[in-house]
């Protein structure tokens, strides 16, 4: 079956309290070849989600994705902050105005969201970006949809941890880390990570 506006909620919240849980590894990896900002600006932008969401009246999934991304965009900053906010935006308008997220929607929605990074970053993958985790997790979505929300969640996530771990000995194209140049091969990319972590925390709440 498929997901409802109130799963959907449940589902943010868990991806906002994974944040929390990997603020301090993801301020680590931004160390290594970035400004250590990315854990922070992440648990900063879901906690003011968290406070969003409580406010409640939402009148399907798609508005609450809305929500996700509008304060995403206002409250993260930095290069994430736009970028995560496009990808929700990009998938709230590609649930349009259905009631349950279904697996075939949950894809749709998945692939909109990389069209969203792609269309705001013009990252391709291989430039060592959160591209490199979502790509990956587009595909495996699409070859599952017909599995349920819940299969099309699992292969995402399990896809993004492949493709974010894929990043460790790629050279940075994009964003702070490619001022680094060849150094910057042999670390993890914060956002491919923070985009399987949030995806893995989708797909757990599903599973509840
Ligand atoms: P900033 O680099 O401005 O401090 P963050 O630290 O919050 O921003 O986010 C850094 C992450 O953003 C990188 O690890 C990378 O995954 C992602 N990123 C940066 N630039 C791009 C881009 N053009 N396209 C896609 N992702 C990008
Ligand atoms: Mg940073
Ligand atoms: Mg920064």
């Amino acid at each position: 079956m498929g997901c409802s506006v109130e799963e959907v909620t449940a589902a943010v919240r868990a991806a906002a309290e994974i944040v929390r849980a990997h603020r301090d590894e993801l301020v680590e990896l931004d160390r290594e070849i970035g400004d250590g900002d990315h854990g922070e600006n992440l648990h900063r932008g879901f906690t003011a989600v968290l406070a969003k969401l409580d406010g409640g009246g939402f009148d399907g999934p798609a508005s609450v994705l809305k929500v996700t991304a509008t304060t995403l965009i206002s409250t993260v900053g930095g290069a994430a902050g736009p970028l995560y906010g496009t990808a929700f935006l990009r998938a709230a308008t590609a649930l349009g105005n259905a009631s349950e997220v279904d697996g075939p929607l949950a894809a749709k929605a998945i692939a909109a969201a990389l069209e969203g990074v792609v269309a705001r970053g013009k990252a391709a993958p291989g430039d060592k970006t959160m591209v490199d985790a979502l790509t990956p997790a587009v595909a495996a979505a699409q070859s599952t949809v017909d599995a349920g929300v819940l299969a099309v969640l699992r292969a995402a996530a399990d896809a993004a941890e492949d493709g974010a771990a894929s990043t460790v000995p790629l050279v940075a194209r994009k964003g702070r880390a490619s001022y680094l140049g060849e150094r910057s091969a042999g670390h993890l990319d914060p956002g491919a990570r923070s985009t399987a972590v949030l995806l893995r925390a989708l797909a757990e709440a599903a599973g509840q």
